[in-house]
């Protein structure tokens, strides 16, 4: 079984699981029904006009005409209605009004991609803390975090101990590990740097992710140290060690993490980590990302990022069905990190989180990291958030 059937079958036994008995009843009670929209939902292969029902927090039912009776109705005519976006990569946790900026993108999940390390690991754990959403941190194996001249460029900063502390007081925030390897970040370090992050994930069970791309070391080495349900994020970075050979054919051992269960990520950004040729390469060989991601910060916001829906359309442009782009940033998404199991669905009993987007039609520029743009012509745009339930 590959990922991709493993998907369908583990989600298609949680739709039987979870239908209540009650479903047959008529005169069922409804808190809210979004009424009328394109409802797209990957986790259960459904795309077609229907109404969506919610009682309390959680999904209630998925169908054609449900009577609203006298529960609040959302107007989705014309939109998309699809599961909460699941954003595994943002640096949400920097600011105070990420997470609030974020949801009203349609984000209702998401993680701080070690924005901080062991020194300040509780600024963004408090922040994640304080989210309307659900959101994790994933501490920086440096233990200053991110830093202009490098994080981890003095191998010292790589400290197993601080971070495992950092851990151990906030197992309930802290996700995983964020290793940036790239030559202006870790230096000739980038091996050492993962080693140490990987000692310190596998002691917790919890993950790594890496930032690859213009790497010293090559990417089949730093690969090697990878354990399944790690994450690549930035795997359109441009040379040196993109995940492409000088021919445009993956990597042998790109292909092999990703069999072992090596998640692949988009993790757009700002700085050197998206390029359009690397992405038609990549996407030539078929080899498409397992999640999109923002890298959102506040800077992103305007510019290049600007918003997940954004982040989407730039492969909706690229020729990616819509279903497939909508997988990617929900029930994709949901599996890589516990805190979101369960979600990125609108299956009977999920946590009724929505994100009711506009795909509109017309000609839209998109920008890479390197100033190069594409123009296409569709683009999603966020019109409404439901978290929770509860209309945002
Ligand atoms: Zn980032």
């Amino acid at each position: 079984m590959n990922r991709r059937q493993f998907v369908v079958a583990a989600s298609g036994a949680a739709v039987f699981a979870r239908i209540p008995r009650v479903l047959g009843a008529s005169a069922v009670k409804y808190d809210l029904v979004i009424k009328g929209g394109r409802v797209i939902d990957p986790s259960r292969k459904l795309d077609a006009i229907r109404d969506v029902a919610i009682t309390g927090d959680r999904i209630a039912a998925v169908g054609a005409n449900i009577s609203a009776d006298s529960a609040k109705v959302i107007d989705a005519h014309g939109k998309l209605v699809v599961p909460g976006l699941i954003d595994i990569h943002t640096h949400a946790a920097r600011v105070k009004d990420g997470p609030s900026l974020c949801l009203a993108d349609g984000v209702t999940g998401w993680i701080d991609a070690g924005s901080q390390g062991a020194d300040h690991i509780s600024d963004t754990v408090a922040i994640a803390k304080s989210a309307p959403q659900p959101a994790r941190v994933l501490v920086n194996i440096g233990h200053e975090g991110i830093l202009p001249g490098g994080d981890t460029m003095d191998l010292n900063r790589a400290d197993v101990a601080l971070v495992r502390a950092a851990i151990e007081k906030n197992r309930d925030m802290v996700a995983g590990i964020k290793a940036r390897l790239s030559q202006d970040v870790a230096g000739a370090n980038d091996f050492e740097v993962l080693r140490r992050a990987q000692e310190a994930a596998t002691a917790n069970k919890i993950p790594v992710m890496i930032h690859m791309g213009q790497t010293v070391s090559p990417l089949p080495k730093l690969l090697a140290l990878l354990t399944p349900g790690d994450i690549v994020t930035h795997m359109f970075a441009p040379p040196p060690n993109s995940i492409i050979d000088s021919n445009g054919h993956i990597l042998p051992e790109v292909i092999a993490a990703r069999r072992r269960g090596v998640f692949f990520d988009v993790g757009n950004g700002r700085v050197g980590h998206l390029r359009w040729d690397i992405v038609d390469a990549v996407l030539k060989e078929k080899f498409l990302p397992d999640t999109f991601s923002t890298d959102w910060t506040p800077e992103g916001r305007a510019e290049q990022v600007i918003n997940f829906p954004n982040c989407m359309s730039k492969f909706l442009n690229l020729g990616m069905p819509i279903d497939q782009v909508i997988a990617r940033a929900t029930v994709n998404a949901a599996r890589v990190f516990p805190v979101f199991h369960g979600r990125g669905t609108l299956n009977v009993g999920a946590p009724a989180d929505v994100a009711i987007l506009e795909l509109r039609e017309g000609s839209f520029e998109f920008v890479d990291n390197y100033g190069n743009k594409r123009s296409g012509k569709q683009r999603l745009f966020p019109s409404g958030t439901v978290l929770g339930g509860k209309p945002i």
